[in-house]
């Protein structure tokens, strides 16, 4: 069976352009009991729509219920399961342990435990299997040889993250946040605090605990034959264009895997793609070896904000193209466009209107609608990008 992409989805039009740009099954969270509060998150008819888009193409969307549960979080839970279940959801991503019997003796629906239980070994996972658990997140913190242990001892479907951002601490016991800020990490409110930059007497520059991104393109090839089930990409506050980049990478680098036309050359072009969109440096983290010093950074540094996303198409009338502009560019630029089929179109911009036909020269106001007259065929939610590497 091939290994599956599973993206993040912070909201209903992200869950669309998840599904378009290659993505197998999408992870979404609700309104309640998911980890990331500041997502828009998705209404019971958000993830009834979502789960019918994505149903019609062949694709699967989970939910995750994965907070750390009080005992005054519990009231609701159960008839907002039977809600979700209703609204066709495949799998709920759960962290706490007392809602994989519930789930699994009243429903016909996949449980899935999420990375916050931290699960490390193959005891665990047999344990779990046990509980009729189908799928189990396994720790970010497991390194190669252990996953491969685990799919031997055990023959569970195994998920793993490939991408984006690690947690400092290990995932799900973490309460930095609370302390500094009063929100809980572990219920929705993480404040990134990992990411801050502390003034510390004696100390010349400023002090940080940021961990660089997880980035495992280049082991993708090594991950399959170990068997993992499903490559898990971090991110639900991702915007669209981070999404659209990173899940067209890795589907090519899948797609050639399994083709057996993978090569050196396709590699490096992938992994200067996904240099690109992310604003930090990445590492494999604990695959091959105890993260250390080379994998974090220890002193202040900036964010760089990734101004390569110029606007996303929404909508199309004949040849009139209604885009959403992220940041600035103007007429006489020359940019690509992305589109779902994986085509790159590069052209220069040339009739630019605002919302109300009036033509402009300049696109300067993020989040603004445009217009812009295309003499070609582009699918909707194609990205404006300046150029890449050719
Ligand atoms: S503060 Fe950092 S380490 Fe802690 S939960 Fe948030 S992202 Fe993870």
């Amino acid at each position: 069976m091939k290994v599956e992409l599973l993206s993040p989805a912070g909201d209903l039009e992200r869950l669309k352009i998840a599904c378009s740009y290659g993505a197998d099954a999408i992870y979404i969270g609700g309104r309640d009991y998911s980890l990331r509060a500041n997502a828009d998150n998705f209404s019971i008819e958000d993830i009834k729509e979502g789960c019918r888009f994505a149903h019609e193409l062949g694709k699967k969307v989970y939910l995750t219920l994965n907070i750390v549960f009080h005992n005054e979080d519990i009231d609701g839970v159960y008839d907002y399961i039977k809600a979700v279940v209703d609204a066709g959801i495949d799998a709920f991503i759960v962290s706490d342990l007392f809602l994989v019997r519930y789930i699994k003796k009243n429903f016909q629906v996949e449980v899935h435990l999420s990375t916050q239980a931290s699960v490390t070994n193959y005891l665990s996972v047999n344990f779990l299997k046990q509980e009729k658990i189908d799928r189990v997140v396994l720790a970010r913190e497991v390194n190669r040889d252990d996953i491969k242990e685990i799919i031997e001892k055990t023959g569970m479907d195994i998920e793993i993250f490939i991408h984006g951002a690690m947690c400092t601490f290990v995932s799900g016991r973490c309460v930095l946040s609370n302390y500094f800020t009063n929100r809980d990490s572990n219920r929705g409110g993480c404040a990134q605090i990992c990411r801050f930059c502390f003034d510390i007497n004696d100390l010349e520059v400023p002090f940080s605990m940021a961990v660089k991104d997880l980035n495992m393109a280049l082991y993708i090839k090594d991950m399959i034959e170990l068997g993992v089930r499903s490559f898990k990409i971090e991110g639900r506050m991702r915007s669209p264009f981070y999404l659209a980049v990173v899940l067209s990478s890795y589907r090519r680098l899948i797609d050639a895997v399994y083709n057996n036309t993978l090569t050196d050359d396709i590699l490096e072009k992938e992994m200067k793609i996904l240099s690109r969109v992310s604003n930090r440096e990445n590492s494999t983290h604990f695959y091959f070896e105890e993260a250390s010093l080379k994998d974090q950074y220890y002193t202040g540094r900036q964010e760089n904000s990734n101004q390569d996303y110029l606007g996303i198409v929404m909508e199309r009338q004949d040849n009139l193209y209604t885009i959403r502009q992220r940041n600035y560019f103007k007429v006489g630029d020359k940019i690509e466009i992305i589109t779902p089929n994986m085509d790159i179109i590069n052209l220069e911009v040339k009739n630019l209107y605002n919302e109300k036909m009036e033509r402009i020269e300049v696109a300067n106001q993020a989040d603004s609608i445009l217009k812009m007259e295309l003499d070609m065929d582009i699918p909707i939610y194609s990205m404006l990008r300046k150029p890449y590497i050719s």
